[in-house]
């Protein structure tokens, strides 16, 4: 099962490739938004990683998930940031104050998540959003769960699923966000944010392996 120091890996390595993907981030949403959501996510993300360290000794996987809702819903400017922090907060109330998630666990936290991101901005799948990630990952992490699989194969499925769920963010058109006032000038580009859930749910495996 994966426990604090999970999550604060997980959180480590978000931090860690969205800095690295700043200007890929930046680049989709200039396609098709408005050029920000590379900052944004790592103006966040760095708010997250300055607070990480005042968490207590004794703090479970809950704490650090709000503690990256809030930080996130303050500190990042634009839709990003309150659909994000959505999405950690309800993962946090999901997991409770359990100290070490089994995969059972990580799919209630995974589809709070997803929940709390629609809850928030009412997107369905094939709007063109990160809802298009976020589904097909907590899909893809219940069929493991119920074919047997362990908590990394649970993670490894769900980031798969949401790496090919960015990519088919490329044809369509945008019925939320700033992309919905391109029409189908929007049509051939990736969704950002779509981009940008797909890499979290990535280090979400990459730091349980
Ligand atoms: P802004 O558009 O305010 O500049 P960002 O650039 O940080 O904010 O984030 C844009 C991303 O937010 C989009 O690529 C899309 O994935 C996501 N997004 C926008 N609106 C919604 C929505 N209603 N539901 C889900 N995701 C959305
Ligand atoms: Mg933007
Ligand atoms: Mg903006």
């Amino acid at each position: 099962s994966l426990g604090i120091t999970w999550v604060r890996d997980w959180v480590t390595e978000s931090a860690r490739v969205v800095a690295e993907h700043r200007v890929e981030l930046i680049t989709l949403d200039r396609e098709i938004g408005d050029g920000d959501h590379g900052e944004n996510l790592d103006r966040g993300f760095s708010a997250v990683m300055a607070k990480l360290g005042d968490l207590p000794p004794d703090a479970v996987p809950g704490d650090a998930l709000k503690l990256v809702a809030t930080t996130l819903i303050s500190t990042v400017g634009g839709a990003s940031g309150p659909l994000l922090g959505t999405a950690y907060l309800k993962a946090s109330v999901a997991v409770g104050k359990e100290p070490e998630l089994d995969g059972a666990a990580l799919v209630a936290m995974l589809t709070a998540a997803r929940d709390g991101a629609v809850l928030r901005g009412k997107a369905e799948v094939g709007d063109k959003t990160m809802i298009d990630s976020w589904t097909p990952a907590v899909d893809a992490a219940a069929a493991a769960l119920a074919d047997g699989r362990n908590e990394v194969e649970i993670l490894q499925a769900a980031a798969d699923a949401a790496a090919a769920g960015a990519e088919s963010t490329e044809p369509l058109i945008a019925h939320k966000g700033r992309a919905s006032y391109l029409g189908e000038r929007a049509i051939g580009h990736r969704d950002p944010g779509a981009q940008s859930s797909a890499l979290i749910i990535r280090a979400a495996a990459d730091t349980a392996a």
